[in-house]
């Protein structure tokens, strides 16, 4: 599908020619002469692109532009200018502009520019379909006999039925699973699920383990999955 372009200039010959141009590389393109009929064009057409001329009739191409952006019109907006002073403002935060040409541009520069902008709108909105649709097809999932860690979703599962979890112990739980076999220390264990780089109440971490052993051990009192390692820490054995 043709990309949208609106132009908005008031002097007819520029208009005309500008138009032509437009046209003739493909993209469909609407024109209009005053500041207000941009307005309205803008919010009805939704372009693309918006190419705004700064002089115009009724309302100026900088309000034009900072009242779109005030009302989240997001596409890029390109501004003929006659004067080179005006730049600063007009590409600065103030207004909101993307890019500038300034009159007398040859018509190769403004396609260029066109183009360049086209082409970054479009990048920008694969990376944001990449975002949506980028959600993994097969959960990550750690298994452990009738024990199962959806690291996608965070939800532990025992015997196929989801087992409720406070967010700290899940992040415990995962921790245990992501070192099976291995001795952990209380301290060890606070910094890295706790983020304590201190030693801190390490009785926080026996209190976790426990809730812990009552909704994953068959039973709790003698514990098979996150075993007490005498000198200091815990195993999880699976
Ligand atoms: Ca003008």
């Amino acid at each position: 599908m043709a990309e949208k372009i609106l132009l908005v200039e008031d002097e007819p010959a520029l208009q005309d020619t500008l138009l032509y141009n437009l046209q003739k590389q493909g993209y469909e393109v609407e024109a209009v002469g005053d500041g207000l009929l941009a307005l309205e064009a803008a919010r009805r057409m939704q372009p693309d692109l918006l190419i705004l001329d700064i002089m115009l009739p009724r309302m100026d191409g900088v309000e034009v532009c900072k009242t779109l952006r005030r009302e989240n019109f997001t596409s890029p907006v390109i501004m003929l200018t006659a004067r080179d002073d005006e730049i600063d403002r007009v590409v600065g935060l103030e207004v909101g502009a993307d890019d500038y040409l300034t009159k007398p541009f040859s018509m190769r520069e403004l396609m260029a520019r066109v183009k360049a902008q086209l082409r970054r709108t479009q990048l920008i909105r694969a990376e944001l379909d990449k975002i949506k649709t980028s959600e993994p097809a097969t959960p990550q999932l750690l298994t452990f006999g009738n024990l199962s860690v959806n690291i996608t979703r965070r939800e532990v599962s025992l015997n196929d039925s989801p087992i409720p979890l406070k967010p700290q112990e899940y992040d415990l739980l995962l921790f245990f699973a992501e070192h099976k076999g291995q001795m952990l220390s209380r301290e060890f264990i606070l910094e890295r699920v706790w983020g304590w780089d201190y030693i801190g109440d390490s009785r926080t971490v026996d209190v976790h383990v426990r809730w812990l052993r009552q909704k994953i051990e068959i039973d709790p009192g003698n514990p098979v999955r996150i075993v007490t390692v005498r000198g200091g820490g815990y195993r999880f054995e699976g």
